[in-house]
């Protein structure tokens, strides 16, 4: 589900930060998927059936308030030194990603390469791939990876795509994309099985991994 929320006193951020909205006494982070320069804090959330907030989330409409902390936080933001950005995600990782493309597009950058590899189980969990199918055709700085981990799945029919999990795959497009320590940034984003694999298969080789968890494990 995509959440727009319209913030009462400026609210100010960087790509990549997330913010923590509430309702009913229970608050969650959520990576914002909004550019700084929109009227809106775009966030895509997730829905946790057994979970304590997403369930309220759920049942909110139009012109219903949430509280959202003053500040936002987080260090997984863009760094300038890396030529590369190679980004493995998993369903609603992606609004970090999001965020920083939007906002890298608005200043018409073209001094780094985006390379996306966005995970789902299902072809209708890959949000907003329909931007980034489009950014990647349009651009030749945007490359964009959508696979799907349970491809033989009724509710995958057609899918024409990657498939298998981002953590499996994903060196394979290092590879291919000839990405190296020294020219490379690797972020991971999303479910924490996927980036403790992730960091375990490429730190002895010298790629430096930022990392935003959603939830231990
Ligand atoms: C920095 C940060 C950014 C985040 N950004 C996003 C975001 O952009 N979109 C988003 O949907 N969530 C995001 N999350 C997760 C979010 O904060 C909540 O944890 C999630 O929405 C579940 O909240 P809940 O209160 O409904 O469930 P809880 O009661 O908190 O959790 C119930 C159980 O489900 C597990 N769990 C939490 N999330 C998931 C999930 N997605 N899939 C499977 N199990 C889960 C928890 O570990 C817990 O065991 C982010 C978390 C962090 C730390």
């Amino acid at each position: 589900m995509v959440l727009k929320i319209q913030p009462e006193i400026p609210f100010t951020f960087k790509p990549g930060q997330y913010c923590t909205i509430g309702i009913n006494g229970f608050e969650r982070p959520y990576s914002i998927v909004s550019s700084p320069h929109e009227d809106t804090i775009e966030l895509c959330l997730e829905l946790v059936n057994d979970g304590e907030l997403t369930p309220y989330l759920w049942g909110l409409k139009e012109g219903d308030f949430v509280s959202i902390r003053p500040r936002a936080k987080g260090v997984f933001t863009l760094d300038d030194n890396y030529k590369n950005y190679f980004m493995i995600v998993t369903v609603t990782g992606i609004a970090p990603i999001i965020s920083m493309v939007r906002n890298y597009l608005y200043n018409n950058r073209n001094s780094h390469k985006f390379y996306i590899l966005h995970g789902a189980s299902y072809k209708s969990e890959l949000i907003y791939s329909h931007e980034l199918e489009s950014l990647a055709r349009e651009r030749d700085d945007v490359f964009y990876i959508p696979s799907v981990s349970r491809p033989n799945e009724k509710n995958n029919n057609g899918w024409l795509g990657e498939k298998g999990r981002v953590n499996v795959i994903f060196e394979k497009y290092i590879r291919k994309f000839s990405l190296t320590p020294s020219n490379t940034l690797i972020y991971a984003c999303g479910h924490p099985k996927m980036i403790k694999d992730v960091k375990s298969r490429v730190h002895h080789k010298g790629y430096s991994v930022k990392e935003e968890k959603y939830w231990r494990g």
